[in-house]
């Protein structure tokens, strides 16, 4: 399987990095490796000072998509589960200063946790009004709606199909709202759909 990563995905978030929001969606990838088994911690890796919590939506293909159109991308996932895109953001700046590519501070082991469960789409009134949020030892740092999103569910598919072809399992992590900031040691981080507690991770 593969994580299909969008960037830049609400204008407030752009914002807070000092990016221009994008006029197509900003696509990456990462490894299945850079998921996270149940229940273990999040290791800090030893190669940056500058780990950032991006909590997203995250879609679960459940059939093969290739150059899907918007009007039938909602077909092509059944569930939505939550996650983190963790970002090593000092190595990020020297690989764009650099012109290189991001995977290094993108794509690296655990980088992308997600909910253990994922909820059906069925369960959710309306697909572009979800509500969801991280704290950060009970604090909440991140909240965000998928109504606020630049592009939306169908549209990332659709987009995203065009280059990739997308398979079931493949995961897509939707973007990330304004408010992401340092992990350090002993954090402790929860993730929030609704008022529903869906990931709890520790920082090690
Ligand atoms: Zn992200």
């Amino acid at each position: 399987m593969k994580i299909i990563c969008i960037g830049r995905n609400y204008a407030e978030h752009a914002k807070e990095l000092n990016h221009p929001v994008p006029e197509e969606p900003l696509i990456f990838l990462k490894p299945e490796t850079a998921l996270i088994p149940r229940r273990h911690p999040f290791y800090i890796p030893a190669f940056s000072n500058e780990i950032h919590h991006e909590v997203e939506l995250v879609l679960r293909i459940c059939r093969p998509a290739k150059k899907i159109q918007a009007k039938f991308a909602y077909k092509y996932y059944n569930a939505i589960g939550i996650g983190i895109d963790f970002t090593a953001r000092d190595v990020q700046k020297t690989c764009r200063e650099k012109g290189l590519p991001w995977d290094k501070a993108k794509a690296f082991d655990h980088s992308a946790p997600v909910s253990p469960d994922f909820i059906p789409v069925e369960a959710f009134p309306d697909v572009r009004n979800i509500d969801f949020h991280l704290t950060k030892n009970g604090r909440t740092v991140q909240r965000g709606n998928s109504g606020d999103l630049q592009f939306d569910f169908d549209r990332i598919i659709a987009y995203a199909s065009q280059y990739f072809m997308l398979k079931q399992g493949d995961l897509i992590f939707t973007g990330t709202p304004a408010g992401v900031g340092k992990v350090a040691i002993n954090d402790v981080l929860e993730c929030f759909i609704g008022n529903r507690s869906m990931m709890r991770l520790n920082i090690k």
